[in-house]
């Protein structure tokens, strides 16, 4: 049986990257970019004022303190171009400066006096520095810089900077189109009422909620019945639907019904692996239809088709949205632990950062596989390594968070 970590590597070397597509800023937003996304345009625009002030040339500022300024006119925002004379003039926030204009003085800062003419006149209270208050064409973002790496996933925040330099679109790598099958002739759904010996399916409905945010879109959920017929049915449904993972839930383990090897046979799918020293989800199965889309036959028990879900599905997801693998969080195991080794389990854990800023983990109770309750109150799974017996309080461990984060490949660059 092929380990863990194995098991991902083969993911990963299976996952082919999705084509790049143009595509409209707003349907982009949780797609990852394609192609370094390059500022058409400088931001701010035009050198700005960043305070409610007074807008003074080179020559106010060579006056003696105390000095009166004669004050005319005012610049408000969306006001274009204009040139500072003899006089300052009111500039609101956000306002082109005016041409000659050397600093801006907030309103706080001066006082204005109105003579009996109707002129008026600006005296400061402190000396006024050269270059205050005004916020430079470029000092954000300059034209023809990079704002965005590839391999980065478009989040609202980025949608803000798109729109502040008129990026209308993008180009990213298309969502991955998947397919839910869920085996089991115990199962009903929701609404459905209750039959004797049946149960409802809540790993079709877990994954539906899960794999969007990793970048799937789910294009066919069907509940499959007990029989190899059927599930081959499914599958070239989902091919025919243009699903690239199609995933699957029970019958990959050892009982009569266990029929998705058979099943796959029929495809003429190539098995990778079936089988892994994991627990929970030894019997997970990875194959590859003639098609090239992938397969996963996710375990029935609810917790082996979340880890399932959540380590191979997300890995083939990853890798064909262009994002590297998921970095783990490491994080301080908080009470002593034994285990088998030569398994890696996979636990519901809760994690939490102290005041010190140190990330500790939390092995909850209930981790048996059936267990779902738990899982609803953990927030990340821990990974225990495989050759392992006996883990010290203190020792770090690899912890997933159980919805991932949204990634940043590569560190940001100071400007
Ligand atoms: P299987 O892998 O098909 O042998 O199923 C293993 C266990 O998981 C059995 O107890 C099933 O009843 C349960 N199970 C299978 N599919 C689901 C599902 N979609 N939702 C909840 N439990 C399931
Ligand atoms: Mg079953």
């Amino acid at each position: 049986m092929i380990s863990f970590e194995q098991a991902l590597d083969a993911v990963r070397q299976r996952a082919r990257l999705q084509p790049a597509l143009p595509m409209a800023v707003d349907a982009a937003l949780g797609h990852v970019v394609a192609e370094a996304i390059i500022a058409p345009e400088s931001l701010p625009g035009f050198d700005n004022a960043a305070m409610d002030g007074f807008a003074l040339s080179a020559a106010h500022l060579a006056l003696p303190p105390g000095t009166s300024i004669p004050l005319q006119g005012v610049q408000a925002a969306g006001d274009g171009r204009s040139t500072l004379g003899a006089a300052a003039c009111r500039i609101m926030t956000g306002a082109r400066v005016p041409d000659g204009t050397a600093t801006v003085v907030p309103v706080e800062d001066a006082s204005v006096h109105q003579s009996p003419d109707g002129t008026q006149s600006l005296v400061l209270n402190t000396p006024a520095g050269e270059g205050m208050h005004i916020r430079r064409a470029g000092e954000d973002v300059r034209a023809g810089s990079c704002v965005l790496s590839a391999g980065t996933r478009l989040l609202p925040q980025h949608r803000m900077l798109f729109a502040a330099l008129g990026i209308s679109q993008v180009s990213v790598h298309a969502s991955v189109t998947v397919a839910v099958l869920c085996t089991g002739a115990e199962l009903v759904d929701a609404a459905a009422p209750l039959v004797d010996g049946h149960i409802r399916n809540s790993n079709g409905p877990y994954l539906c909620a899960a794999l969007p945010a990793m970048g799937a879109a789910i294009a066919l959920y069907r509940s499959v019945p007990d029989s190899a017929a059927a599930y081959v049915d499914a599958v070239r449904e989902a091919e025919r639907a243009g699903c690239r993972i199609i995933i699957s839930t029970g019958a990959v383990s050892m009982g009569v019904h266990d029929f998705v090897p058979e099943a796959l046979r029929v495809l003429g799918a190539e098995t990778v692996f079936h089988k892994m020293q994991m627990r929970p989800g030894k019997p997970n199965l990875f194959a590859v239809l003639p098609s090239g889309a992938l397969l996963f036959g996710l375990p029935g028990n609810p917790m082996s088709c979340a880890v399932g879900a959540r380590f191979f599905v997300q890995a083939a997801l990853r890798h064909m949205q262009g994002l590297p693998p998921e970095p783990p969080l490491r994080a301080v195991l908080q009470a002593p632990l034994r285990k088998k080794p030569g398994w890696t389990l996979i636990q519901k854990a809760w994690l939490a950062a102290t005041m010190e800023a140190q990330l500790q983990v939390q092995v909850l109770d209930g981790q048996e596989s059936f267990r779902i309750h738990p899982f609803a109150q953990a927030n990340a799974w821990a990974v225990l390594p495989e050759s392992e017996a006996e883990l010290a309080a203190g020792t770090l461990l690899d912890c997933y968070p159980l919805q991932p984060f949204p990634e940043w490949p590569c560190a940001p660059t100071s400007a």
